[in-house]
């Protein structure tokens, strides 16, 4: 995500960082580079003035200037106008309403809002307890009601039903009726994609927003559309009070332009950010943490939450035990870290999130990807609860027998048990340590020589 963005600013950022004192010259040709930077990743251009302003003014203040670390000052102060510019902080849904609170979703043709609508119906659900009827009012494609109701028994959402010879403002308000019989809390509305250009969708749009009233508008645009993103919603707004912004394909945009740009242009907050495919992939918009990994300061906190809600507790309390009282981490318990990983989507997802870590992020998810997770769960379960429990058995002609057993060559083998080697190390002085901190510490300070800066 952002990795453009991000490495030309934390390169122009690194010139400075360390510097005792900032003349004129180097504020001058820092917010150079920091501007070609946000030019490049397609910040709309008044975006880009704005911000170099606020940066230029505060960094020839006192603030930066005088303080004990200009460098770092200066840093912080470009941290706290990507902030600002995203708008300061997280803004949740209203669904204070009597309910069904409706949710409204718009936007372009394949912008991902069909998608949104499972998505959401599942965060509303999992993380808010929140009973979710869908309905699609997209009755031109017939497949996209179709595709709604597929999605919503993968998430386990009331799916009220409608067909394409329906019109959309009868769907909606049958879609009430039903939503209310059935006491559920939210009713989110798919729609069909439309151009802002085309009078007569946006007349259609306009008098179901009227009919149903929703307490949330929500315009879906796909973040790899760069500024255009922005102008969209720009447009849209005109035509329907918008609540609020979907920023979709996050996880495909090294850019950062859209991201950068909504507030800005449309003063609508970004509320949610897909970050794939699946319907799992959508995580709260919080300015301060995007900005953060934007400057590779790594987002450690939505790490945590993504851990506490993804990672089997029961495991790995067990597990924290076990360290605790300082017992051998054998290649089950290392069988069990891996799975846990890829739960939270392997290696690169979580690297993803950590300081400093965006430049070793593609070669380790290269080394360690999906594929070399999946074999070594092959080659583990190849091996004999004794071998499991003592590695140090596994000489030559057990190797070949495993490697037979996994498909697997004996080299991979001999990989998997350095490994293994090596993360029995970490836990050793995480024990002596102490603490999830540590590791996080630990493994910050993993950085790549030249990547990242020091904080
Ligand atoms: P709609 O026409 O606006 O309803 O768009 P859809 O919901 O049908 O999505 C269009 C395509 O975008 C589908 O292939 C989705 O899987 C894909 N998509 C939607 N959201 C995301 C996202 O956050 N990340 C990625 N990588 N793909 C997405
Ligand atoms: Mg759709």
């Amino acid at each position: 995500m952002f990795d453009n963005l991000t490495n030309r600013l934390t390169g122009a950022m690194r010139k400075v960082s360390g510097k005792a004192k900032l003349s004129d010259d180097n504020i001058k040709s820092t917010l150079r580079e920091v501007r070609k930077a946000l030019l490049e990743a397609d910040v709309a251009l008044p975006v880009v003035k704005a911000f170099i302003e606020q940066v230029r003014k505060r960094a020839v203040g006192q603030e930066v200037k005088r303080s004990l670390s200009p460098g770092q000052a200066l840093i912080k102060v470009v941290q706290n106008e990507l902030e600002n510019v995203m708008g300061e902080k997280s803004e949740d849904l209203n669904l204070a309403t009597q309910p069904p609170a409706v949710i409204l979703v718009a936007g372009l043709q394949g912008a991902g809002k069909t998608t949104s609508v499972g998505k959401l119906a599942r965060f509303l659900k999992e993380r808010h307890n929140k009973k979710v009827t869908v309905v699609s009012a997209d009755v031109y494609r017939p497949a996209a009601i179709k595709q709604l109701e597929t999605l919503a028994a993968e998430v386990e959402a009331d799916f009220f039903p409608s067909s394409a010879d329906q019109k959309p403002i009868d769907i909606a308000n049958a879609a009430i009726e039903h939503a209310k019989l059935k006491y559920s809390d939210v009713l989110i509305l798919d729609t069909a994609g439309r151009l802002h250009v085309d009078e007569d969708m946006m007349d259609e749009i306009k008098v179901l927003h009227a009919a149903v009233d929703p307490i949330e508008t929500l315009f879906v645009v796909d973040a790899m559309t760069g500024q255009d993103a922005a102008n969209t919603a720009k447009a849209f707004n005109d035509a329907l009070p918008l609540t609020g912004v979907v920023l979709t394909k996050a996880d495909g945009d090294s850019r950062g332009g859209a991201a950068l740009s909504v507030r800005h242009i449309t003063g609508k907050p970004i509320k949610f950010m897909g970050m794939g495919e699946k319907t799992d992939a959508l995580e709260p918009f919080y300015p301060d943490r995007v900005a953060s990994r934007i400057l590779d300061m790594g987002d450690v906190l939505s790490l945590i939450e993504e851990a506490e809600r993804k990672i089997d507790k029961d495991k790995a309390e067990k597990f924290a035990n076990k360290v605790k009282k300082g017992k051998k981490f054998d290649l089950q318990d290392f069988r069990d870290q891996l799975q846990q990983m890829q739960n939270m989507g392997g290696l690169a997802g979580v690297m993803s999130k950590l300081p400093g870590m965006s430049q070793v992020q593609n070669a380790a998810a290269e080394q360690m990807g999906d594929k070399t997770l999946k074999q070594m769960d092959a080659m583990i379960s190849s091996m004999t609860p004794k071998e499991r429990r003592n590695p140090d058995l596994i000489d030559n002609s057990r190797k070949r027998r495993i490697s037979a057993g996994s498909g697997t060559e004996i080299q991979d083998i001999n990989r998997l048990l350095k490994q293994h080697k090596q993360m029995q190390k970490m836990m050793k002085k995480m024990t002596k340590k102490g603490g999830m901190a540590n590791m996080m510490r630990g493994m910050g300070n993993m950085m790549p020589p030249g990547g990242g800066f020091p904080r």
